[in-house]
């Protein structure tokens, strides 16, 4: 690892991984990831990337008018626009690197149809379609020698000066290790981990969004949060698999603990609604029954096509001793995606300067109050495309002098964490801010996540992995329920 570099990459999903790709030889770019560089949510996307490739049978207006619908029209438009028309090309872009699309009988990208969509435009790659992406831009950033990639190296603090930025580097031996740059892109996803049950990954919690709010940057709709009507419900696990939009889209019913079709009872557009109105369908209707029990069943389809379309779903649910052509999969709402973030403009720009944020941490707008589902990943695309190729423009003009001498590393030693405080967290999330949140609970878990992020802030803890997603945690369930609470108090 080299001391300087114009540019940090903060997350090797798919996000941080396709920024590195842009950027010419002559700019140097450090990529870090606070795990393995394949644990983020981009190596979980099942079902696909939207794009408008079949313009016989789709064009960008109606894509926009689903994204805008599914939004419930709070989103940004002008951002909606370059989502959709630039997209395409980075979706054929992946293609041509290699990421293997499902391909219909005459060779052409299969497209397959998610809720919200009025057009089939789903590419994807079997039900893994994120892993097949990640592996493929691992691989090519490997071959990029103006590239340095590091796993199991956590940014724990950002400090910034007019040339750029000071990160601290938490190294997988426990040191740290300050590293400067003049440009930072954080692509270091989202916040499912402040949640009980999520379908997130074990990195997402939150560290991006914290360490710009620290710095200062605007923060926009943290409390937008989309819980995905269809995680596979297991009794304990924190990481709930998901199972897919796609296998509503390919005509799998939802049933209540009676067994009957109850969906339609809700939206016209029954199963196929937006995600948000699903998973309001489902607590609305385990009220109204009493019972939290529901399935998912696609039993009535061919099993060799079920088990073609969705091995990895198969085999998952196999394994929790589910036999998904015979047996209703029990499904259950948790947390999945967040649409707020740190917020950027359409060059992924926030409100610091030298400071981009692209993927699930920011916010763009494209989303509004609820993203349509296959949208994520094209705006991670997009826009780390737009931060890098605008970073690029602007070290051409510039004239960046070199940081000079600085402490390199520091002592990260102190007292030990109590137990607790990461549960403790969740739970609050959980219990007052779920599907339907409960606005009586709102000021009192405000209260105790404060306490408990000035606890860790003025606590004087070693600063070790544990430490750093307490603090991201406590951080973003403020942010999140302040926002929550002006909302109730404005109303
Ligand atoms: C189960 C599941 C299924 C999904 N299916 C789809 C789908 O079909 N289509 C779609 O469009 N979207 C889907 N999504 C959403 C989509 O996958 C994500 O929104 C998107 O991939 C986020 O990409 P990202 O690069 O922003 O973040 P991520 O892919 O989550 O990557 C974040 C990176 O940041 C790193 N990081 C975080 N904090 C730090 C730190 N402090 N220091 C160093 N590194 C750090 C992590 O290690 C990781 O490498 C799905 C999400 C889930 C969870």
């Amino acid at each position: 690892m080299k001391k300087e570099y114009d540019v940090l990459i903060v997350g090797s999903g798919a996000a941080g991984l396709y920024a590195a790709l842009q950027f010419p030889e002559e700019v140097s770019v450090l990529v870090i990831s606070k795990r393995e560089l394949t644990l983020s949510n981009s190596s979980l996307a099942q079902g696909g990337v939207a794009a408008v490739l079949d313009k016989d049978n789709d064009n960008f207006k109606l894509h926009i008018a689903d994204t805008l619908i599914a939004g419930k029209y709070k989103n940004n438009l002008e951002a909606i626009e370059v989502l959709v028309s630039e997209g395409p090309k980075d979706v054929l872009k992946l293609k041509e690197m290699g990421v293997a699309f499902d391909l219909d009988e005459r060779g052409r990208l299969q497209m397959t149809l998610e809720a919200g969509h009025s057009r089939h435009r789903i590419v994807h790659h079997k039900d893994s379609t994120g892993r097949a992406i990640v592996d493929v831009l691992i691989e090519q950033v490997k071959t990029h020698k103006n590239v340095d990639i590091y796993d199991s190296t956590m940014l724990y603090k950002l400090d910034r000066n007019e040339k750029g930025f000071y990160a601290g580097l938490l190294l997988p031996d426990g040191t740290s290790r300050i590293i400067a740059a003049h440009y930072c892109i954080l692509a270091s996803g989202g916040i499912g981990r402040v949640y009980q049950y999520t379908t997130n990954s074990a990195i997402a919690t939150g560290d991006g969004i914290t360490l710009a709010f620290m710095l200062g940057a605007r923060i926009k709709h943290l409390s937008r949060i989309q819980f995905h009507p269809t995680a596979f419900a297991a009794e304990n696990d924190r990481e709930r698999f998901l199972i897919s939009e796609a296998v509503r889209g390919e005509g799998a019913v939802l049933l209540n603990c009676d067994g009957e079709r109850f969906a339609f009872k809700y939206d016209e557009r029954g199963e196929l609604a937006p995600r948000d109105v699903v998973s309001n369908a489902i607590m609305l209707e385990s009220q109204a029954k009493g019972n939290e029990k529901f399935y998912l069943d696609i039993t009535h389809k061919d099993p060799e096509f079920v088990r073609k379309r969705f091995p990895m779903i198969y085999e998952k649910c196999l394994e929790e001793n589910i036999d998904i052509t015979k047996q209703w999969i029990p499904v259950f709402p948790c947390q999945h995606y967040l649409m707020g973030g740190i917020d950027v403009d359409l060059y992924a720009r926030t409100t610091v300067d030298r400071l981009y944020a692209a993927g699930e941490c920011s916010h763009t707008g494209v989303h509004g109050a609820n993203r349509l589902a296959s949208n994520s990943l094209l705006e991670a695309l997009v826009f780390s495309r737009r931060a890098a190729n605008d970073i690029t423009a602007k070290l051409r003009t510039e004239d960046n002098t070199p940081f000079g001498t600085f402490t390199e590393h520091e002592d990260l030693s102190g007292h030990t964490l109590p137990h607790g405080f990461r549960t403790e967290i969740r739970k609050l999330m959980q219990d007052c801010y779920f599907v339907i949140p409960k606005p009586e609970l709102i000021p009192d878990s405000l209260k105790r996540a404060k306490e408990i992020l000035t606890d860790l802030t003025g606590g004087e803890y070693t600063i070790d992995q544990s430490f750093v997603e307490a603090r991201s945690l406590a951080t973003v369930a403020c942010i999140v329920l302040e926002e929550v609470k002006k909302k109730y108090d404005a109303q």
